[in-house]
């Protein structure tokens, strides 16, 4: 099975890509995770990329496309994977086309995960991260333990400095206009299968379920 989700910063896209990989057996390649990965080994891709996610900006999608083309002849993606983060933009969308061609594939479904941008806005500015680990925490829905502290690890856990209102306003605008046309594009082939993400993971995770088995995918 080979999917792409698509969801908003905030949206919950995390939380269904995790258990769409445990449930299929899938590769998860995540574009920001890979760059993150290259910038700490200081390898000369991430040395090239470092200067563009610094800015908030893109990196160049020739370098991106590369990275991915790359990642997707290891062993771990022969039975399948999601793709998250990638594409970002019609033009790596049609050059994701074009790697899959060459082996006679294609992109099964994409996994559109919905959530209200007001419900977004709740979440967002109530994580809060671990500083050691990454584990994420919410003041209101889900509190560490003890306030401050991370239940995995016991590193601090703190409000990431992306995650105020103004700032998430602007990544939602920024997702949106780059995030639409590839719903239209995907949408024009019948492979959009959506969860929608308002009330709670479980009903999103089901809903996701259904929309892919309708697809002929299980
Ligand atoms: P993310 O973790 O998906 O938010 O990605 C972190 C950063 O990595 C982004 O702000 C971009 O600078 C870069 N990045 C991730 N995926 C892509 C992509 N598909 N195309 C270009 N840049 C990307």
């Amino acid at each position: 099975m080979k999917l792409i989700i698509l969801g908003a910063p905030g949206s919950g896209k995390g939380t269904s890509a995790a258990v769409l990989r445990e449930k299929y057996s899938l590769a998860h390649i995540s574009t920001g995770d890979l760059f993150r990965y290259n910038i700490k080994e200081q390898t000369p891709l991430g040395i090239e990329a470092k200067s563009y996610i610094d800015q908030g900006a893109l990196v160049p999608d020739d370098v991106t496309i590369r990275m991915v083309e790359d990642r997707l002849s290891d062993p771990d993606c022969e039975n399948g994977y999601i793709l998250d983060g990638f594409p970002r933009n019609i033009k790596q969308a049609e050059a994701l086309d074009e790697m899959l061609a060459k082996t006679g594939s294609a992109i099964d479904a994409v996994v559109y995960v919905v959530t209200d941008d007001d419900i977004i806005m709740d979440r967002v500015t109530t994580r809060r991260v671990c500083e050691k680990c990454g584990a994420s925490f919410n003041v209101k829905y889900m509190p560490s333990k003890v306030e401050g502290v991370c239940d995995l690890c016991g590193g601090n856990t703190i409000q990431r400095s992306d995650d105020n209102e103004e700032t998430v306003a602007k990544r939602l605008a920024t997702y949106k206009e780059n995030t639409q046309p590839l719903i239209d594009f995907y949408q024009a082939r019948g492979l959009i299968v959506e969860g929608n993400n308002n009330v709670d993971a479980e009903t999103c995770i089901k809903s996701i379920e259904d929309g892919l088995a309708a697809l002929g995918l299980k």
